[in-house]
């Protein structure tokens, strides 16, 4: 993202801060309106800055200054001219020393990607755990406890010893194992999991790492809305299909979570008012026509009485399959799902006005047959001036956008607050020793 400067790979050496960057109070705070501002609306000049942000020239060039030699901000190469016809060289997020770690739990593995803090993708790392087949992940919780660990582990081990400071780790949560403001709900397994990675990362890197969970849905809009091609729609809404169907929204810049925390649990919204019984309570959720096991009833009935192989990833993968060599029965189902998709989509984009739409898990693989389908029925049934500028899409993120997200969430108050990684980085030579001596 940052056309970076020559120099230094890794940054400032963590264990010797300079001492030349201590603000606070105001300017504390006016450094991270800075990152902020940046981090927002990409490389600015300075000049650039004074006028967007409403910091004085003298403030901007001396934060600036500052944020460089920090290696918290780079400059970038000279690309316009300014007012007076002279260059204007703009500023840009650098910090390859900072990392975030996410984490997503999937039906079957751990994944987690580390970031910078310019969003560049530095490690990657998963590890399997095995719930018996077609059982919840709730149900197993050992098992995804140490998958989670291990990665924690291998992904911290390499920041260190990449030289690297830790700012935070961000679990991403599906959205059945939260309930109300709590990120996790199950009592047998979510605390005991926040325990584990508060360990780790304190011995490791010492306190201060920024240790959470978020729930999926929210962190994916959040990737989406940073990473994804339609730029940085200040209103998105994403929709993951799979077994549950489920959202996330990010309304005028920020992620909404809703009064608790469930926002945009739109599998249940009722598209058929005598539809189906829904698992929920209610009757014609939107789960019941395009979620995994309506697709699967739909399009290879010979597969839907199965209740074990609907858990499974590969069924929407034959289903691919089927579509694409051209199997009329997989076809005409997924008319008729596309339809339905359609359909919700109308009532979403009506209700929140969105700039952008982005489909997600099954609705994204198999995109080439539904979209269509869906856009005709959307068009068909959507009336509001509201439908006529919004982009709908699939995810060009490959089906990571939750732990990219998840990473993003873990450096995000390293932008609001620079001077707090120059706290860590100061503790974070304290907890390579404890962790050296512990290890
Ligand atoms: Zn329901």
């Amino acid at each position: 993202m940052s056309p970076w400067p020559t120099g230094s790979p890794t940054g400032p050496d963590p264990k010797t801060p300079s001492g030349r960057y201590r603000p606070t109070g105001t300017r504390r705070s006016n450094a991270g309106l800075l990152l902020g501002h940046l981090h927002r609306y990409g490389p600015r000049s300075r000049t650039d800055l004074v006028a967007e942000t409403g910091l004085s020239k003298a403030s901007v060039t001396s934060l600036v200054g500052d944020l460089v030699a920090r290696d918290l901000l780079v400059e970038c190469d000279v690309t316009h001219t300014g007012h007076s016809g002279r260059p204007s060289r703009p500023v840009d997020i650098s910090g390859r020393w900072v990392e975030g770690i996410g984490i997503e739990i999937t039906e079957r593995t751990a994944t987690g990607f580390a970031i910078n803090l310019s969003g560049d993708l530095v490690a990657e790392r998963s590890a399997p755990f095995a719930p018996a087949e077609g059982e919840d992940i709730d149900r197993a919780p050992g098992d995804v406890a140490q998958a989670i660990a291990r990665v924690a582990s291998d992904l911290l081990d390499a920041a260190l010893d990449r030289g690297h400071v830790v700012a935070g780790l961000c679990l991403a949560v599906p959205a059945h194992l939260c309930r109300r403001a709590q990120p996790i709900r199950s009592p047998g397994w979510g605390p005991e999991v926040m325990a584990v990675l508060e360990q780790l990362t304190t011995t490791r890197c010492g306190p201060g790492v920024d240790v959470r969970a978020d729930r999926s849905a929210d962190l994916a809009a959040v990737a989406e809305r940073r990473l994804g091609p339609q730029g940085e729609a200040a209103t998105l809404v994403t929709i993951d299909g799979g077994a549950a169907v489920g959202g996330g929204v990010v309304l005028d810049g920020g992620a909404a979570r809703g009064a608790t925390g469930l926002v945009a649990d739109v599998g249940h919204l009722v598209v058929a008012a005598d539809g189906e019984r829904c698992w929920c309570g209610g009757r014609g959720c939107w789960e019941t026509v395009v979620g995994v096991e309506a697709i699967v009833r739909q399009c290879c009935p010979d597969l839907a009485g199965n209740p074990l192989t609907l858990r499974s990833p590969a069924v929407i993968a034959e289903v691919a399959r089927r579509a694409r060599i051209g199997d009329a029965f997989a076809l005409e189902g997924l008319e008729r799902v596309g339809r339905w998709v359609g359909i919700g989509l109308a009532s979403i984009v009506a209700t929140l006005n969105p700039h952008a739409v982005v489909l997600d898990g099954s609705f994204r693989l198999l995109g080439p047959w539904l979209l269509d389908h869906a856009m005709a029925a959307f068009a068909a049934h959507a009336g509001g001036p509201a439908l006529d500028d919004c982009i709908v899409t699939t995810s060009s993120l490959d089906g990571t956008a939750p732990r990219r997200g998840a990473a993003m969430r873990a450096v995000a108050h390293v932008v609001d607050d620079p001077e707090s990684i120059l706290e860590a980085a100061s503790s974070v030579c304290n907890g390579r020793a404890a962790g050296s001596s512990q290890r």
